[in-house]
């Protein structure tokens, strides 16, 4: 037996397949991307797709998979959705150049790129209204940082971050993958696998702070990084290792990156994990966009807008200035309601600059990018020119940044045909007149059609048949076609001396000749030439583009600010919103405030939101309100609406209240009791605690904590007691605002004893045995709890709830009667007996006496299951 061989190609395959673990290799032959071996199983198997064999290695079938290239980013999609990382070997030669190397010899290949779910760029593998982060963490003696970059659109940031500091941080961000050293990945991996977020392991030595300083150095060009600020060591690391990955991924073409900006934990409100799970910001708890604020608020109407609004409402501002400046420019495009709707109208056509010029920068792009660029330009220029001299701060700031490319939206403009085709390879989209050597190209490829349409004519009358037709495929280009039955006289002299047999189909036979093919050649130069005459001049389009890099990222920023300021005053002009009071103060007073995502559900079924009023703060000293009411009256709505209310305002926009005065808000804190938190999956008692934890030993006297209904999943008592002392230790010890919801009254006491500590109640109107949810929050205890009302609505049977109200009235009487007469209570109350209430039995049938004999008669413990099936049967028949 021959010993098996290794082919050329699969050598080569080999070869690379080990240079890159880790990922799918996606190997282009002709028009296909191949994966072989385990890949192939792997990726049939999560795209669906046929498994077949082709060859043997080592003896074996080699199991192969395939994806056709034009259609290849949709497959990729699938793939990276699945979690798994693809890398892209392309042909890096013609096939022909190989062919003259020697038969045996095998095109040559490499990874071009490695696709992660951190790394994309394609329009169609993005969601055009959501950043795509990549992220890394480094920990370097005992200073830790968090790097962040979206290659999309060339965003760069830094933060000190310690390890406690991570989850809510990258709960902020939302990557879709982070990078840790390896020595952390234990540490770090459930942090991340919460997020649902890519895991990359990467070896320490990409993490080394020195190699990072000279890596970033080289990416910007500069001796040293001062001029972007003093990075620590741990800050270092953490770009230094994503900038390491990027080079890996994108295999030498490094993206677009803008300087790096310095992030510090204080700037921003802390919000952590379960708070925004809670108050729903960016995703409801069934875990789309819809339901969330969000969507509730999202009036922008270009993509960079809508991300720019995620980051806001992600990380609302700690700084007062920051925070009134962009209030100004709400305010001034509310009241100018004309110049809104005109740059709303211009914003509308503004393409997607960022991700267009970062696909460029990537080379990664195409004609269609270079045109988005022209326009979005094109727009910024008459967007400036619209903003008066004397608007707010902010929007003076973004009118500078907007202009100043007239050049190069000239330049574009002139060389681009409108709509241009996707690559360019496809050719066709430099304008007429823009170069006069296209222009001549092009024409002498024309003219060559034009030949060849009158030598269709020709041949026509030369040979008599007038179904003769000249057509072009791909496979044979021009060629003459009859049908068979003309074809004979065309084989035949003397025609066959002009017209050469080239193939017969079912029906017809195709001819050529010598003039036909010489065209043929002449035509296909021209077009040729003139492809790469248009690659020329892209190139050279594309560099004019790339050396104004900066300034468009910079208009791109600009466009994204006012399109979200023009926004938030769309929508505070639609409703009765208003401009939030912030100061340095620690009030937090709002009067008829609204909960927008409720309120926008509610009118949809045409029902109203009642507004209410919310005072947490006592002669200047934070206070605390205890809510109480029945369930469903509206306490988590009263809540939630509070708490997005100040991080609406802290975000800079206005708020759906009449009037709002918020003191700045360092840390928003929001929890409910684990019995609704069940759709987690693991809601136990001590997650609940954990969490309520986490706020009592991090809350400061900025904090804003909201709590709804903690202590319930466990039993009353404790829960009570449990509820209690985390309320006293609010007030006692973190001295923070908040708002309290519980259904435990007893804890209604406690505003007598403590200052600052208010009831509130939600009010509710009893009308014929009925509860009748009135929404309305009022200062004072709720008089009793209407459980039992509600239980009724929710259909419980009418014998449990009359039943509950005599224990209801029993336990309400111990309870007056002082705590030690409680327990006598409940031992008097008098037995529940069902048969009382329920309806009286009918008389047994005589049917039914022999029925009950037979069955005492059985016993099924010496039965077989089939002689138990067999009484079955027999019982039934005797019914
Ligand atoms: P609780 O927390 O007291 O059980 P919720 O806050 O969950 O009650 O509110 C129950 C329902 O009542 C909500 O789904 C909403 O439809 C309605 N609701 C709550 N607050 C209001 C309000 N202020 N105005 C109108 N309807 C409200």
């Amino acid at each position: 037996m021959p010993e098996p061989t290794v082919t050329p190609m699969m050598a080569q395959y080999l070869q690379i397949r080990e240079a890159n673990p880790g990922a799918l290799l996606f190997y282009r032959m002709g028009d296909f991307y191949e994966m072989f071996f385990d890949d192939a199983v792997a990726a049939s198997a999560a795209l669906d797709i046929a498994l077949t064999k082709r060859g043997l290695h080592l003896g074996q079938d080699i199991p192969m998979c395939g994806v056709p290239v034009h259609a290849a980013e949709g497959y990729l999609l699938t793939l990276i959705r699945k979690g798994f990382r693809v890398a892209i070997a392309e042909q890096m030669e013609d096939p022909a150049e190989a062919k003259k190397r020697g038969s045996k010899s095998v095109v040559a290949r490499d990874v071009v790129r490695l696709v992660t779910p951190g790394t994309l760029t394609e329009e169609s593998l993005l969601e055009a209204r959501r950043h795509n982060y990549l992220a890394a963490w480094a920990e370097l003696r005992g200073e830790a940082a968090l790097a962040w970059a979206d290659i999309s659109t060339g965003e760069f940031r830094v933060m000190n971050c310690p390890l406690v500091r991570l989850a809510p941080e990258l709960a902020r961000l939302a990557p879709r993958e982070v990078l840790i050293s390896e020595t952390r990945e234990a540490d770090c991996a459930g942090i991340v696998s919460d997020l649902r977020a890519a895991l990359t392991p990467m070896a320490r030595g990409s993490f080394d702070s020195l190699g990072a300083e000279k890596r970033l150095c080289a990416l910007y060009g500069v001796g040293s990084l001062q001029a972007f600020g003093t990075f620590g060591r741990a800050e270092l690391s953490a770009m230094g290792a994503l900038v390491d990955y990027l080079e890996l991924t994108q295999r030498g073409k490094l993206p677009l990156l803008r300087a790096p900006v310095q992030e510090s934990a204080g700037s921003a409100m802390q919000i952590d994990a379960a708070t925004r799970r809670n108050l729903e910001l960016t995703q409801a708890l069934s875990g789309g966009r819809e339901g969330s604020l969000l969507a509730a608020i999202d009036r922008t109407v270009t993509a960079g807008g809508a991300r720019l609004l995620e980051r806001r409402i992600s990380a609302p501002s700690r700084e007062l200035g920051q925070i009134r400046a962009r209030l100004a420019s709400v305010r001034f495009l509310l009241e100018q309601s004309r110049l809104r709707e005109d740059l709303r109208e211009d914003l509308r056509r503004c393409p997607d600059i960022d991700r267009a010029l970062s696909r460029l920068a990537l080379d990664r792009g195409g004609p269609r990018d270079l045109v988005a660029i022209r326009t979005g330009l094109e727009q910024a220029a008459r967007i400036a020119a619209r903003l008066p001299a004397d608007a707010p701060e902010l929007l003076a700031q973004a009118v500078a940044a907007l202009g100043g490319q007239e050049p190069l939206v000239e330049l574009l403009g002139a060389a681009l045909v409108a709509e241009p085709p996707l690559l360019v390879r496809d050719g066709g989209f430099i304008a007429p007149g823009h170069d006069a050597e296209l222009d001549e190209t092009r024409a002498l490829r024309d003219e060559g059609r034009g030949v060849i349409a009158r030598m269709q004519a020709e041949y026509i009358e030369q040979t008599g048949i007038a179904a003769l037709k000249i057509k072009h495929n791909n496979v044979l280009g021009y060629f003459i076609e009859t049908t068979a039955t003309h074809a004979e006289r065309m084989l035949a002299p003397p025609l066959n001396e002009t017209f050469i047999h080239r193939q017969t189909t079912a029906n017809q036979v195709r001819f050529t000749t010598l003039p036909l093919n010489e065209m043929e050649t002449r035509i296909l130069n021209s077009a040729n030439h003139a492809l790469e005459i248009e690659k020329r001049l892209y190139d050279s389009l594309k560099r004019a583009v790339m050396d104004q890099a900066a300034a468009i990222g910079e208009a791109a920023r600009a466009l994204a600010g006012i399109d979200l300021a023009a926004g938030f005053a769309d929508l505070a002009a639609g409703g009765d919103w208003c401009e939030p009071l912030v100061d340095d103060s620690r009030a937090f007073v709002v009067e008829a405030g609204r909960h927008p995502v409720v309120e926008r559900a509610l009118k949809r079924s045409g029902a109203p939101f009642v507004a209410n009023d919310c005072a947490l703060t006592e002669g200047g000293t934070p206070a605390i309100w205890l809510l109480t009411g029945p369930n469903m009256a509206g306490k988590s709505t009263f809540l939630r609406q509070n708490a997005l209310i100040a991080l609406l305002a802290q975000a800079g926009a206005f708020v759906p209240a009449r009037r709002a005065h918020v003191g700045l808000v360092s840390q928003l804190f929001s929890r409910v009791g684990a019995a609704d938190d069940l759709a987690r999956g693991r809601s136990t008692f001590m997650v609940e605690m954990v969490e309520t934890a986490a706020i009592l030993n991090q809350a400061d006297d900025r904090a804003l904590v909201i709590l709804d209904e903690i202590g319930r999943g466990t039993a009353t008592y404790d829960g009570l007691s449990i509820a209690w002392a985390v309320l006293e230790h609010l007030h006692g010890a973190n001295r923070c605002r908040a708002l309290f919801a519980t259904h435990y009254h007893e804890m209604t006491a406690l505003a007598a004893k403590l200052e600052g500590v208010e009831n509130a109640t939600v009010r509710v109107k009893e009308w014929e045995g009925e509860v009748i949810f009135l929404h309305e929050v009022l200062r004072g205890a709720a008089d009793r709890s209407y459980g039992v009302q509600v239980a009724r609505l929710a259909g419980l049977p009418a014998a449990v709830i009359e039943r509950a109200k005599v224990v209801l009235e029993a336990l309400e009487k111990g309870e007056r009667e002082g705590g030690a007469r409680r327990q006598a209570v409940v031992d008097d109350l008098p037995l529940f007996s069902m048969v009382r209430a329920a309806p009286p039995a009918p008389a047994p049938s005589p049917k039914a006496g022999v029925l009950e004999e037979r069955l005492a008669a059985l016993h099924p413990d010496e039965m077989t299951p089939r002689e138990a099936l067999a009484a079955l049967y027999a019982l039934k028949a005797a019914l």
